[in-house]
């Protein structure tokens, strides 16, 4: 097979600084920001009438796991990681050509002398993610109300009812004033979505402590009975 060369044109800084707790699809978090900064080769008029898109496409490379090299059967989380289904009938990062696509909210269009950053909002993106392409979403086209969904016909519903111990409360509103950001709804979103592999059972889950990195913190919770996760402590890193 003939291989192709392709640079990044800019990468990604995203509030997700590791895999586990990313969404699975983006749009799921919808106040989980990121910036794409282009390099270079690429300013202001790589961008001109971009403004007057809300969405965007991103192509980009799952960098992180690259290497892992792919299946041709896996098992995607939507049906319970059990089942097993071809690897172009998934989204997975384990890919023949590691490459992603996310429809992603534009927020913004920043550009400082001849450097641009595109602000955006609901990404399921990796800090550090190295971006091939941006194309603007085009609704006439990209969105087909009766398409079919195969496996994954619905959103995913909101499985959790996340709450905050004391000291988790007040860390959050720490945070929220170092960032600037609201953290307690970006930390609601993430979980009300349950990271945690869906083939771990109820069982197992209730005694163990969970967490994962965002921003410069580290998000700990447990899981309590009757779909319930409680915010343990957010401890800067
Ligand atoms: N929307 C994209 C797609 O359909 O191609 C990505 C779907 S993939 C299932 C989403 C997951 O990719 C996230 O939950 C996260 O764990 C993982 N991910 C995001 N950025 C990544 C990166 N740069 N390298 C490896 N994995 C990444």
């Amino acid at each position: 097979m003939n291989s192709l060369d392709f640079e990044p044109i800019g990468y990604i800084t995203s509030c997700y600084k590791e895999k586990f707790g990313i969404p699975r699809q983006p749009g799921l978090v919808p106040s989980a920001k990121a910036q794409l900064t282009l390099i270079d080769a690429f300013d202001h008029e790589s961008v001109r009438a971009l403004e007057g898109f809300s969405h965007l496409w991103l192509q980009f490379i799952f960098h992180q796991t690259q290497s892992h090299g792919w299946k041709s059967l896996v098992r995607p989380p939507r049906l319970g990681g059990n089942k097993k289904i071809g690897v172009f009938a998934s989204r997975s990062t384990f890919r023949p050509n590691p490459i992603g696509l996310s429809v992603v909210k534009l927020d913004d269009i920043e550009i400082h002398k001849s450097s641009v950053t595109l602000h955006l909002l609901g990404c399921d993106l990796l800090n550090k993610t190295p971006i091939l392409d941006i194309k603007p979403y085009l609704p006439y086209v990209d969105a087909i109300t009766d398409a079919e969904g195969g496996y994954a016909q619905q959103k995913p519903e909101v499985l959790m009812e996340v709450d905050f111990t004391e000291q988790a409360t007040f860390q959050s509103k720490e945070a929220s004033l170092r960032l600037g950001e609201d953290i307690p709804t970006l930390i609601k979103e993430i979980l009300a979505l349950d990271p945690k592999p869906s083939y771990q059972n109820n069982t197992e889950i209730l005694d163990r402590i969970y967490r994962m990195k965002l921003y410069d913190f580290d998000l700990s919770w447990q899981y309590c009975e009757n779909n319930k996760i409680r915010v343990l402590a957010i401890n800067l890193t």
